[in-house]
């Protein structure tokens, strides 16, 4: 059998979400089943509660965790050690690691200590035909995809996008993976990088949102916000922004949809007073219907919208507002 294919995941670092662990499990057991090996997962920090229900749902062979007390929750310097080593140990032909604020520091540093190739922004990993993996990434800001023929001589390591793949649970799940405690020290690492604060958001999550109403900076000034707000409230959904208008302080960063925000993928997406730049479109292009109010008839996003509105948002909002509690669809 050949190598197997490594999902890691970093609990406490922003894979406490099920669902994004859920889809590096469904990208890595598909190439695994593709390349007839075997699928690890590799826990980093404490084991999420469902953690052997969730591994069977999802086909993976073995469950390694660390015993190092210190991996209960590990900063960068401490995880790319544990897996540089463990790599060492049990050569993998790919990792998947999720994409997200602390994966971006580790993931090169892996990729390096181990002699690997490495891709970030993935959405997708494919075989070749000549043997190894075909990467897709999103490049240029999100502008275009490509795709990366790593050497297949090197292991490939990958960070994937968050809601670029759907989670897909196998029908019949088979008996429950055995969990298998590695044994690493990590004692003598020093951690070089130091959070000296961190954004916390709580409630629901935008990636999650089946609805979400975005404002751009074509509202004009920032109490006008409030009428993105009031509609996505109206509609039952949640309030999304670009990114000029939460550099601004306009709302805060939770809000922020986009290449460097957050990666959605609602049923309905209603973009006012937003131009359509690709880099706001990469978190919010894969909604089921794009509706766009904007004044400039050639606006970007209207190539991406179903229903497109020529005119002035800030009519056109509290006119939505009033129409969605007439017609009673208001939640
Ligand atoms: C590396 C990088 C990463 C980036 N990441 C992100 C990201 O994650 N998310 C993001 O959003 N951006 C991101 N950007 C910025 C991006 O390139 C755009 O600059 C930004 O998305 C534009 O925001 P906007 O559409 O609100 O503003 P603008 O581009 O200024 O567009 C405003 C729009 O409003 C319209 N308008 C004006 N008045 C009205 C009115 N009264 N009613 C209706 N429409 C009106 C205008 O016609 C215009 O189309 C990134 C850029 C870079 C370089």
């Amino acid at each position: 059998m050949s190598a197997p294919v490594v999902v890691c995941t970093w609990q406490g670092a922003g894979d406490d979400v099920a669902e994004e662990t859920a889809a590096a499990l469904t990208l890595g057991r598909r190439v695994a089943a593709e390349s007839g090996t075997e699928l690890r997962w590799l826990v980093l920090g404490p084991a999420p509660e469902d953690l052997v229900e969730t591994a069977r749902s999802h086909g993976v062979t073995v469950v390694d965790t660390f015993g190092d007390a210190r991996l209960e929750s590990p900063g960068p310097d401490a995880v790319v050690e544990a897996v540089a080593r463990y790599s060492a140990s049990r050569p993998a032909a790919l990792i998947v690691f999720n994409q997200h604020f602390g994966t971006r520091f580790v993931v090169p540093r892996v990729a390096g200590r181990i002699d690997a190739a490495v891709v970030m922004n993935c959405t997708d990993v494919e075989l070749a035909e000549s043997g190894g993996f075909l990467v897709t990434a999103a490049a240029y800001g999100g502008d275009t995809r490509a795709v990366y023929a790593p050497d297949p001589e090197r292991t490939c390591v990958v960070a994937l996008l968050a809601n670029a793949v759907l989670p897909e649970p196998v029908e019949t799940p088979a008996q429950a993976p055995p969990v298998e405690d590695v044994d690493i020290d990590v004692a003598g690492v020093e951690e070089r990088v130091r959070i000296v604060e961190q954004a916390r958001s709580e409630g629901p999550r935008l990636e999650d949102a089946e609805i979400i109403v975005a404002g751009g900076r074509g509202l004009g000034s920032p109490e006008n916000f409030k009428l993105v707000e009031e509609l996505a409230e109206t509609l039952g959904g949640m309030a999304g922004a670009s990114r000029p208008i939460v550099d601004e302080g306009w709302t805060d960063s939770a809000h922020q949809v986009g290449l460097t925000g957050r990666i959605t993928r609602p049923a309905l997406y209603v973009a006012a007073g937003i131009s359509g730049a690709t880099q706001h479109m990469a978190g919010c292009s894969a909604a089921k219907t794009i509706v766009a109010i904007n004044t400039d008839p050639d606006a970007a996003i209207f190539r991406y919208a179903k229903y497109g509105i020529v005119g002035d948002c800030l009519e056109v909002l509290p006119e939505m507002i009033r129409a969605v509690r007439e017609a009673g669809v208001a939640r």
